[in-house]
């Protein structure tokens, strides 16, 4: 385990009335700078108390107390990170009104996956990062920062389970997906769309808080490998025929359309969901997997027959999450089945 350095208060005001928040950085482009030699390249430096210091309205709304989780890229980021960051702010929650996480983006919406199945909701915890690094014009990281803590302030944000603050548009973990590469708005939840968003400094949801079924059992082992696999034009079985002996102990297929993938490699998966989980995705995205709408060899009704485990509406990272979490909670097969269905009614 890394331990992380100790915390520091950021109170300007000294002002004991406002919400406390305790903020975990993990590094990434919200907090990445140059250094000497990079010829201007940059890579994650900033520690949280640098990161409050740039924002000095955060000192009328919170306050805020840092703690240096990590510092990397987030695709340097583990499962064990997120099941040990989910641990400490499970620890350190009820001293706080909320939680925020600065991250890179890269990884983003599955950390904020990882930790919404992992973790009650009665305190906010919202998870935000900067498409702009603070060395370019119009850098986002400090106003993210800013809605970040506003929403995580907000007696509105609890039970909503973890959310995403980008761009002032409030995100639930489960919907929000990274879908550009370098605009500040790249943040979407396609689909269902955004929960609310900043306005003014104050969160506007645009909806109550729904049913959630999380947070899931503790993990009583490792995370076990679980492989995703998008299947493309013209594909065989050639890497399903390998997943088992490369150790993967579950598979989640991001299918065409609504669930659909060339006949060809049907028997490999219907041989495979008789030893592991093998979870059904789309790669469009969004909507849900279908069920009983097409009948040829490879439909997701033959699929479904052959015994692979419906999705429903999450997509192959966040099934990916899902599944590796109930396989180390000890679920089977049947169980991560009824998991699913029940997480995705
Ligand atoms: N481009 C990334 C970011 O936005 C780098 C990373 O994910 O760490 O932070």
């Amino acid at each position: 385990m890394q331990a992380y350095e100790s915390s520091i208060i950021v109170d300007a005001l000294n002002t004991p009335t406002l919400p406390r928040i305790a903020m975990f950085t993990l590094g990434g482009t919200i907090a990445a700078v140059a250094s000497e030699g990079s010829d201007g390249r940059v890579a994650p430096q900033i520690d949280g108390a640098g990161l409050v210091r740039a924002v000095p309205q955060l000192a009328q709304c919170a306050r805020i107390e840092t703690v240096e989780f990590r510092r990397v890229p987030s695709g340097d980021l583990t499962l064990d990170d997120v099941r040990e960051l989910a641990d400490a702010v499970r620890d350190q929650c009820g001293d706080y009104d909320g939680v925020v996480v600065t991250q890179g983006t890269d990884t983003l919406e599955e950390t904020a996956f990882a930790l919404d199945l992992l973790l009650e909701s009665g305190t906010p915890v919202v998870v935000t990062g900067a498409m702009r690094n603070p060395t370019m014009a119009g850098a986002d990281g400090p106003a993210n920062l800013l809605g970040a803590v506003q929403v995580a302030a907000s007696r509105e944000a609890a039970g909503r389970g973890v959310l995403v603050v980008m761009n002032d548009t409030i995100h639930a973990a489960r919907w929000v997906r990274k879908t550009h590469t370098s605009s500040t708005a790249a943040f979407t939840s396609p689909g269902p769309g955004s929960l609310g968003v900043v306005h003014e400094g104050e969160p506007r949801f645009f909806s109550v808080a729904s049913k959630r079924l999380v947070p899931l059992a503790r993990p009583m082992s490792d995370i076990p490998s679980v492989a995703l696999v998008r299947v493309v034009l013209g594909d065989d079985d050639r890497f399903l025929r390998q997943v088992a002996a490369l150790g993967y102990r579950g598979l989640v297929v991001e299918a065409f359309g609504g669930g659909h993938v060339p006949s060809r490699m049907v028997s490999a998966l219907g041989e495979l969901a008789q030893i592991m989980p093998v979870v059904l995705t789309s790669r469009t995205g969004s909507g849900s997997v279908l069920t009983s709408t097409y009948g040829f060899p490879g439909s997701e009704a033959d699929l479904l027959a052959r015994g692979l485990v419906w999705a429903g509406d999450l997509d192959g990272l966040k099934a990916r999450l899902l599944l590796g979490w109930l396989l180390a909670s000890g679920e089977g097969t049947e169980q991560v089945r009824a998991s699913f269905r029940s997480f995705g009614e």
